[in-house]
């Protein structure tokens, strides 16, 4: 099977790696990559945002299957371009792709489909923002309604704060949702579906914001870790038959029918299982630490998903191992980051046991060199016989990253690892 990946980041650098295990893939190629992924196959320059350029290179290469990784190329419409052109491709349709593009749509189906989720209004002016806020009381969640890369929202108790992000979506010509807070610890769950079928993989917990304690803005995910062994036994089933199943039922029922990753991010409150978003495609960093513990061939999988046969797949196997994925990013990261540094080191941090580095933001220099070129720079992801191992095998390999600036939270995995994280099921004693 040859595969084509698009989009640049660490989530495409995992796939890639994943796919280049599995016996069944025999040729991998990537757009437009990074210098971690032209490490491993070939890369192409073109546009992964444009349709027409991705099938055409797709249709040149005589791909199998096409993956795409991130949100934007899904919202622009390239898996419509690469599915007219005849090619079996991984990811959502534009139409499907508005579950993640809008937050008032797939409140809407969600809303339809019964899903457990925050309530929520839309606004679009600064009276019905303010009313909003009012309705739901402190603290108050803002979030743009359109694609902001995790950033659009913002969670506070400062009530002049609420309002004065909501302003600027309105300048900007956006809405805004505004809902009620969510309490209890957060889980990323991805589900692959196939239009009707969907299998989930295991659950992740990643890390939003910049600094230690979950302090500072929000950011694309600062780290990840999975399995969680806190997390209730039947989470994945009950995600499965109240979350994913009725919303890929509710898609079909639209004639918009989900194929890809429906990424469910849940909060495990006090009142029960919560959605707190739908995403269409593979979390990143949750995506590094997950793929590094599947062991059933990843190719194989995706391409069952892009056509319709996820009902023939084998239950999924797993490594006993944790995983963990610390980010290193850029100097001044989530604002404009500084770039162009060069990072060194990386070959010590894969001479651990169990470590290995994946590349998001970097790209090689007229010399060759490895140079930073993005916020998020690459992760250090480790496999242990637990979290504590894990942990400690993931930053042995951050401390040995050398990139001027660089920034990481310390904490990634700490709670759970010792022990810290209490899940409040309704209706037991507090
Ligand atoms: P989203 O882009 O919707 O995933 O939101 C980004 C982050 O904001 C989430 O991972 C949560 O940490 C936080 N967040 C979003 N919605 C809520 C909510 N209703 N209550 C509490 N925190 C939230």
């Amino acid at each position: 099977m040859k595969v084509l990946v698009i989009g640049p980041g660490g989530r495409e650098h995992a796939i890639v790696r994943s796919l280049l295990a599995d016996p069944n893939v025999s040729e991998v190629h990537a757009a437009p990559g990074n210098a971690g992924i032209g490490k491993l196959v070939p890369t192409h320059a073109i546009d992964a945002n444009d349709p027409d350029a991705v099938a055409a290179l797709a249709t040149k290469l005589a791909v199998d299957l096409v993956v795409v990784g991130p949100e934007a190329p899904l919202a622009a419409g390239v898996s419509d371009a690469v599915r007219a052109a005849g090619i079996p491709v991984f990811g959502p349709s534009k139409a499907a792709a508005q579950l993640e593009a809008s937050k008032a749509f797939a409140k809407e189906v969600m809303a339809e489909a019964g899903v457990p989720t925050a309530m929520a209004r839309v606004a679009a002016t600064a009276e019905e923002a303010s009313d909003a806020l009012d309705t739901f009381g402190a603290p108050y969640v803002v979030k743009d309604d359109g694609l902001a890369a995790g950033k659009g929202v913002v969670v506070t108790n400062n009530r002049d704060e609420a309002l004065a992000h909501a302003q600027s979506c309105f300048d900007a010509g956006g809405t805004v949702v505004i809902e009620e807070f969510l309490d209890g610890p957060e889980v990323s769950v991805f589900v692959l579906c196939d239009g009707r079928n969907t299998v989930a993989l295991s659950p992740a917990q990643d890390f939003k914001r910049i600094f230690d304690n979950d302090e500072g803005p929000n950011t694309g995910g600062m780290g990840a870790y999975t399995p969680l062994e806190w997390a209730p036994e039947g989470l994945v089933q009950e995600v499965l038959d109240r979350v994913a199943q009725p919303t890929v039922n509710q898609m079909a029922h639209r004639g918009t029918p989900f194929v890809g990753v429906l990424f469910v991010g849940l909060a495990l409150t006090s009142r029960g299982t919560r959605v707190i978003e739908f995403n269409v495609r593979f979390g990143d960093p949750e995506t590094q630490a997950v793929l590094a513990r599947l062991k059933t061939p990843l190719g194989g999988l995706l391409m069952a998903a892009a056509k319709g046969e996820l009902d023939k797949v084998q239950p999924l196997r797993w490594s006993r191992e944790t995983a963990v994925a610390v980010v290193v990013a850029a100097e001044n990261y989530p604002d404009t980051p500084r770039t162009g540094d060069r990072i060194r080191g990386l070959k010590k941090v894969e001479s651990i046991e169990g470590v290995h580095v994946i590349h998001a933001g970097t790209k090689l220099d007229d010399e060759g060199k490895v140079v930073s070129a993005g916020g998020r720079v690459l992760a250090v992801v480790a496999l242990g016989t637990d979290l504590v191992e894990a942990r400690e095998r993931a930053y042995d390999g951050v401390e040995l990253v050398q990139l001027d600036g660089g920034q990481f939270r310390t904490d990634i995995g700490g709670k759970a690892a010792r022990g810290e994280i209490k899940v409040k099921t309704p209706g037991a004693p507090a």
